[in-house]
């Protein structure tokens, strides 16, 4: 049995086919999202990997922030229910994951069964969230999967202070001005993110094992900064931005087997 799980985030919508609720035979992302082509484009993307057809699913699954925009979907879930879902099908130790998308930042609890017991967000604000990160990346001419590279070669980041990411960007361009090595200046970005999340997840209870979900979890600059910040390991899946299609479809074969 083939169930398809469609995640509409604020900034990329990415859809999985899983089998049997076990094995993903296609996954697709495309940046683009609710109110584009995007949602269609992935969905096709997805069905012509695989092979299959759109009657050939069990279940659709839509989830994530434009969830609602998809009507041709069986259901339509929380990202919460989905990215828990996701996240114990790849880390079944997992106990707080820590989500960290295009718009927000989520630090979710989960029981011993795997279900979700708690959950904090970030407020409205892009500060700690990926679209920070794209920001300081464009100051920086820099494709955003560089940031973890240049980050990895700092040896002192630098201290950014503003909260608030159009003072960040004001920040970070006076800190280059006056010579701040690139290197630093990634690192300190990566590090002002680390600090807001730690919040959060604080907030929420931190449970090992701790397990970093969302297109941010592939920057290896915010994960190790998150780790010290946390005094604790944080696990990861290359993956990890499709947590939530995945979770998608989880939920869609638990529905229909
Ligand atoms: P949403 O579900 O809200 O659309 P995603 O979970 O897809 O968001 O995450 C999008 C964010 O992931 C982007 O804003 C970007 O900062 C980050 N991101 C995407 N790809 C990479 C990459 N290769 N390396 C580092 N960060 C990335």
């Amino acid at each position: 049995m083939y169930t398809l799980g469609m995640d509409i985030g604020s900034t990329t919508s990415k859809a999985v086919i899983l089998r049997d609720g076990r094995e993903i035979v296609a996954s697709s992302m495309v940046i683009a999202t609710v109110g584009t082509l995007g949602v269609f484009q992935v969905m096709d993307h997805v069905l012509e990997e695989s092979g299959l057809k759109k009657e050939d699913m069990a279940c659709i699954v839509a989830t994530g922030y434009g969830r609602q925009t998809y009507g041709e979907a069986d259901y339509q879930v929380s990202e919460l229910t989905c990215h828990g879902l996701g996240v114990r099908h790849v880390c079944p130790q997992a106990r707080t994951v820590i989500d960290i998308g295009g718009q927000d930042a989520k630090v979710l609890s989960l029981g011993e069964e795997g279900r979700m017991v708690n959950f904090v967000m970030n407020d409205k604000c892009a500060a700690g969230t990926g679209r920070f990160l794209d920001v300081m990346a464009n100051i920086l001419k820099l494709d955003i999967s560089q940031l973890e590279v240049e980050a990895a070669r700092s040896e002192k980041p630098a201290n950014i202070s503003s909260t608030c990411t159009v003072f960040a960007e004001s920040e970070v361009i006076s800190q280059l001005a006056a010579g701040t090595a690139i290197p630093d200046l990634v690192a300190g970005i990566c590090q002002s993110v680390a600090v807001r999340t730690a919040a959060l997840a604080k907030r929420a209870g931190i449970k090992e094992k701790v397990f970093m979900s969302g297109g941010v979890a592939k920057n290896g600059g915010v994960r190790s900064a998150l780790e010290k910040e946390l005094g604790t390991e944080i696990g990861w899946h290359p993956l990890g931005q499709l947590m939530g299609a995945l979770g998608g479809c989880i939920y869609g074969w638990e529905k229909s087997r």
